[in-house]
This record gives C-alpha cells, structure tokens and sequence, in this order.
C-alpha cells in the first residue's frame, strides 16, 4: 500500500511537514465504512490538490445514543484499500483516546444552526460535529476541506465556522452520490434488509415531492412538506422523524417560499435514521 497511515497527530504533522506549503493540502474527514460517496470527495480533492489526507475516526462526541456509536459500522481494512486506490497520500487514522485524551472542557456553540432539522432530534450532535471539525482542521492545516451536500446541516455549520472563527481554509460542497433508485449513499445503509431497503427511498421521493410542487408554484412550506411527508407509505417499520423547508444558509425553517430553499428531512427505517436533502428552486423551471 502506498498509502500512508498516521495514528498520532505528531505522525500525521510530520508526514505534511515537508508538503505544507509546497502543495495544496486537501482534507476529507470521514468517519469510515467508506462507499462512492466518500469516494466522490477524495477523487475532488485529489484532482484539486497534490496532496490529499483522510481521516477515518468515528467521533464519539458527536453520537447522542451509545447504541448508535457502538452498532456504527467499522470496516478499516476495506477503508485503507480503498483509499490506496484512489491515490490518498495520508489515512489518519486515531484512536479516540488521540482526539480526546480528556472529555474536552472547551467545544464549539453552534448557536441557531443547530436549532432545526437534525440540530433537534439529536441534542449536542453538532457542537460534537463542530467540535472535532475545528480539532481535525488544526491537527492536519488543510487548504481546501472536502464535505457532502449529503450532511447540508453540517456543511451550512462548518461554513460558518470557518467564517465565524476566520479559519484560511477552503470548504468544497460536493453533491450527493445516490444510488440508480435516488436513495443516496450512506454508511448506514448497509444495517438495513431488503425490506427496509426497498422502503427506504420514500425518503427522495419525499423530497422530490417537495421540489415538483416548488417548482409549480406552490409557496406555503406546511403545506409542500405535509404533501410530501404523504408519499411515505404508513407502516410500522418507517417513521418520518422530520421534513421541513429551511434557507440553506442559516438552516431556519422559511415563512415562505419566494427563493431557493433546502427540503430536507430523517427517516427511520426500524431502528436505522437515514437523511437526505434536496435544494429546490422556485425560479428553476421543472424544479
Ligand atoms: P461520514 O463518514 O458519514 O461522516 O461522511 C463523511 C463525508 O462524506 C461527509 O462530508 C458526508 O457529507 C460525505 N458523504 C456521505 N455520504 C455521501 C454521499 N452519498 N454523497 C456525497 N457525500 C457523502
């Protein structure tokens, strides 16, 4: 392999020492069970950048159900290959006691951000976020960061955490990778059966819903998501935990569709929470 795995902070520094500077240093946090979307966004930085670092660590912070955190999936092996594939030059690759040697005393507020969508559901999930966001950028010095529209909540904090606390580094958007049917690609997809699998694309067609209707006019957002949460079948193995219309910048639920807005919405598909997103636009003919 010609990857190269750093553990510790002090190896993953020495290893970008002699590139700093040299080259542009493009970053991809991830938190492992890699699949083509991860791999979308270190194929972006590795066009972009001559030297491309990701980070494999499963955040515990970030996690508000212990379940959650221990039942993630871990397939490090597979991860490495697959980065060695796609020409990554460092896989950090911590353990928890590296990131947090000490329950942290100082974290990221991430103020309204958090108040809507997943910010609500899942109490403290983004200042984890946010917190090891900030950590994993001081530890590696990238230029430009690599993040999924897939995590639009993420991506809007991360934005303006770099902005809020003046980071000089770049944050790159990359679209949803989704699967021929729209489900888009998760990690967590692999805990679901063929059931819940085939059930659990309501979720776009959901959010489609919302777009079409968008796209024809409508402008009453409890209207466009109580119609679109309706395309969900009912049935005790799938329960819509949200879908709201939020600006897609400040993620605050809109009053009224008069510009582009984010559909977004949580799906639980028995004890598995998928999410999706999609940006709808009222001026865009066909949505
Ligand atoms: P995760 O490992 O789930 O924390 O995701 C790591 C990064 O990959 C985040 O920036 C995600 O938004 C991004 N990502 C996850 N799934 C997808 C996908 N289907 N398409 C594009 N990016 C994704």
């Amino acid at each position: 392999m010609n990857v190269y795995r750093a553990e510790t902070i002090e190896a993953v520094r020495a290893a970008l020492q002699p590139r700093r500077h040299q080259t542009r240093i493009g970053f991809v946090p991830t938190m492992g069970a890699l699949h083509a979307g991860h791999a979308r966004l270190i194929e972006t930085a590795r066009r972009e950048c001559g030297c491309v670092v990701v980070s494999i660590f499963v955040n515990p912070l970030q996690f508000d159900r212990a379940d959650d955190l221990a039942r993630y999936p871990r397939t490090l092996d597979e991860d490495l290959a697959l980065c060695d594939a796609l020409g990554v030059d460092v896989a950090f690759v911590p353990a928890a006691g590296e990131i947090y040697p000490v329950e942290p005393e100082c974290t990221v507020d991430i103020g309204r951000l958090g108040e809507h969508l997943c910010g609500r559901g899942r109490p403290g999930h983004f200042r984890g976020v946010a917190t090891v966001v900030l950590k994993l950028f001081a530890i590696v010095g990238p230029d430009t960061a690599y993040f999924g529209e897939k995590d639009a909540q993420q991506l809007a904090i991360v934005r303006r955490l770099v902005a809020d606390f003046n980071l000089p580094i770049s944050i790159a958007g990359v679209p949803t990778v989704r699967e021929p049917d729209g489900l888009a690609l998760s990690s967590r997809n692999r805990r679901l059966d063929a059931c819940g699998r085939r059930q659990a694309v309501s979720l776009y067609a959901a959010l489609q819903h919302a777009r079409a209707s968008i796209a024809r006019g409508a402008t009453d957002p409890h209207t466009i998501a109580a119609e679109a949460a309706a395309v969900i079948p009912g049935g005790e193995n799938l329960r819509l935990e949200y879908l709201e219309l939020v600006d897609p910048n400040t993620m605050q639920p809109v009053p009224r569709v008069d510009g582009p807005v984010l559909a977004a919405g949580a799906l639980w598909v028995g004890d598995t929470r998928l999410i999706d997103n999609v940006m709808c636009d009222p001026a865009r003919a066909g949505g």
